[in-house]
Parts: structure tokens; sequence; C-alpha cells
């Protein structure tokens, strides 16, 4: 019970790409030594999760450049050349996109090798994840589709191809990540559903999906500014992810002005990874008040449903501050499952 996991990424070793910043360029240029350099830090990355007591390891998205652009340069139909300046998140900051130029396809599994290598060093279960169609939908320039919900349910489809041979490496849940959702409340029951459901249609592994505030970028920290004194977005979306395919939901509770009896909304159907982390700031939570928080989910939602979690991923963090934030959600969750 109260089985510790993480959101996805950790923070990148200086030796594998520039620390501390999304879109950080790679350490090499060679493409056998930068191989070499992901390999490595993914067997660091399961080391210090298991060494901070996490159950449920992920290989800290060290192989990605970005949680969204990593999967789309392996996709044809994109140039990634010309890349366009593009306000992303309802305009909430600007990014450099690459275009769909034509109908999307995938010529060659992108993500089976980076699992199967994962898979060898741990003996925990294995989390995976891939962003999601609507977030892949809104990171994009797009010239051909011209239609959002028929451009999500393409990627869909290769996203559905690329989780059977994820399941089948030996993942144990696969999560697709969709901070859009939080964004485009209304477009979640009318085509971001459906398109999620597609893209894990036939999964028989744990599936989850990753709905957050974003990591602690100055452009994420202005738009949280303006969201008053009560975050609300999780209250539209969270009874429409009730009925949906997906097995757990992973949200952002720790320092947000999310109120968490919220948690009630998902009626019991679905686990939730709960985040017991705050991903903005470099203080550590002592293991009290990583209990603290989990206590407060419990009133909300069965214990055997509570997966305690970071809020999101933590690739913009100093390393030494991700690992101490790993150990306090451990100990934290220690401290809860003591007292059930
Ligand atoms: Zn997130």
């Amino acid at each position: 019970m109260l089985k510790t996991t993480i959101t996805g990424s950790l923070p990148k070793p200086s030796w594998l790409a520039q620390p501390e910043v999304l879109w950080a360029p790679w350490a090499h240029k060679d493409i056998r030594k930068l191989e070499e350099a992901k390999q490595d830090a993914v067997r660091i990355a399961i080391n210090d999760q298991e060494k901070a007591g996490i159950d449920i390891v992920s290989d800290g998205e060290q192989s990605r450049q970005h949680f969204v652009h990593g999967i789309l340069e392996k996709i044809g139909g994109i140039d990634f050349e010309h890349k366009e300046r593009i306000g992303i998140r309802d305009n909430r900051y600007q990014a450099d996109c690459p275009t769909v130029v034509s109908s999307i396809y995938r010529s060659s599994p992108i993500h089976k090798d980076e699992v199967a290598f994962a898979r060898k060093q741990t003996k925990h279960d294995l989390k995976f994840t891939m962003p999601g169609p609507m977030t892949i939908v809104d990171t994009l320039a797009d010239n051909h589709y011209r239609d959002r919900p028929s451009l999500a349910m393409a990627f869909a489809d290769i996203l559905n191809m690329e989780a059977k041979e994820i399941e089948a490496a030996g993942a144990n849940v696969i999560q697709f990540d969709e901070p859009a959702f939080n964004v485009y409340l209304n477009s979640v029951p009318t085509w971001g559903l459906d398109a999620l459901n597609r893209a894990v249609d036939g999964l028989s592994c744990k599936t989850a999906v990753h709905i957050c505030y974003g990591y602690g970028i100055k452009a994420n920290l202005d738009w949280k500014a303006t969201l008053g004194k009560v975050w609300n977005q999780y209250k539209i979306i969270l009874p429409e992810l009730a009925c949906c395919e997906i097995d757990q939901v992973s949200l952002e509770f720790a320092g947000s002005r999310v109120p968490i009896e919220l948690l009630a909304l998902l009626s019991n159907k679905k686990d939730v990874l709960f985040g017991a982390i705050d991903v903005t700031k470099l203080e550590i939570e002592t293991p009290e008040e990583v209990a603290a928080i989990i206590r407060h989910a419990t009133k909300y939602l069965s214990p055997e449903r509570i997966f305690p979690c970071t809020n999101c991923g933590m690739v913009p963090l100093p390393r030494s501050v991700a690992n101490d934030k790993l150990k306090a959600l451990s100990q934290g969750a220690k401290i809860v499952r003591s007292e059930l």
C-alpha cells in the first residue's frame, strides 16, 4: 500500500546534457558517445530511485531532450529542420516547434530498446512515459491536417503501436503526459479523452495519465499567479477521467492551490499518483510534511488507490535537490503506511 513512484523525468548529469534547463543541448555530438552516456545516466537514475526507496521506478527520461519532441524526432511527416516559433499551452509561452508537413507515420519502433535496457537494470516495477495526443498536438506547428482532433487521433494510433511494444519489452506502467488537459478543459470530453482511450486500446499493463500545472519555469509560475485563490481545473476534468479507460491519474497537490477534496470526483474508480512533492521550489520537504498531505488524501480516497508521487517531472532541478526530494517522498509514505 502507498507504493511510491515519480512522474517521469529526473535531472540529467552534466556529462549527458546541460543541467537545469529544458530542451538542454546534448553534451556529445558523436552518436556512440551519446548513446553510451544516455545508458549510463539511465543506470544512475534507476539506482538513485531504488536507493531513495521509490517502489515503481522510471528511466528518468534520460534518453530524450524534451518530453514531447523526444518522440516526434522519430516520426515521419514532421519537419524538424524548419521549426516555427509558436505560442503553446494557449499562448502561455513561445517554443520553437517542428512542423507537420504530411500524413504522419512511424517507420520503426521508437522506444522499445530504451525500455528493454531499463528493464534489465531493475527488478522493481518499471514505468515508461510518453506525451499524450493532445499535448503533442499543442507542441507542434501543423501545416497538413489543420484540425486538432484528426491530428490527435493519428498520433493516438502511433502511440498505441509504441505502447504495445513497450509493454512487451517489460514496462509495468505506461503513462501519457497530458498537461494540455489542464489548459483546454472543454476539449477534454470532446476529443482529448477519445484520443487517449485510443492510445491505450488493447493494453494489459497499468495505464496512467499525468495532468499538472507544469515545471517551475517562469512562464508557468506567472500563469499560476493568474489562476486565483483556488485552482479548480481538476473539478471539470476529473468526473470525465473517472469514466475513461485509463487506470491511474497523476495529479499535482503539494504546494498548489488545488483542493484535495476534488479527489472525491474520481469516485474511487481510479488509482491516483498523488503529487506530494512540489517540483517548483528548491527547499526539500520534510518527511512529516509529505506524510501530512498523504494523510489528507486518505480522507477522500482509499489508501490502496494512493500512490505518493512527485507533482511533475524534475528535469529542471539540481540533481542533489531531486535526490533529496525522492528520499523525503519515500520516508513520508513510510510514516503513513505505518499508521494504517
Ligand atoms: Zn507535469
